[in-house]
């Protein structure tokens, strides 16, 4: 383990925490599955039927906003799950050493620069 892996994990649960923020925004856990988030409609409060349009519209914008989260989400928590095993920092693909400025630039990175896809 290296001595900066702590560094990299505050950086790792300061983004997740920003994520899960802005997944409630957006969707709600499944109540079946904590790691699974459903996009939600947005507040019915109002509607109109000259809103449904955008009802819709905005509906398929979380949807697109939640998977987006979600995978982004999935690869904090593997980072996270490799600083736990001692293995933060490998590439994925190599097992080589990842560049430290590729990390600084994306905490979650799973690969070094040459196995970036
Ligand atoms: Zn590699």
């Amino acid at each position: 383990m290296t001595p900066d892996t702590n560094i990299f994990k505050k950086k790792l649960l300061d983004e997740k925490k920003l994520v899960e923020q802005e997944l409630s925004t957006v969707g709600r856990r499944n109540p079946e599955n904590a790691a699974d988030w459903e996009p939600v409609a947005p507040s019915e409060e109002t509607a109109e039927r000259d809103e449904v349009a955008d009802k819709l519209e905005s509906f398929e914008e979380n949807v697109a906003i939640v998977r987006q989260l979600e995978s982004r989400l999935g690869e904090i928590n593997a980072a996270l799950g490799k600083i736990h095993d001692g293995a933060y920092g490998l590439c994925a693909v190599c097992g080589k050493e990842i560049e430290r400025v590729r990390l600084e630039a994306n905490p979650a990175a799973a690969t070094c620069k040459s196995h970036m896809k």
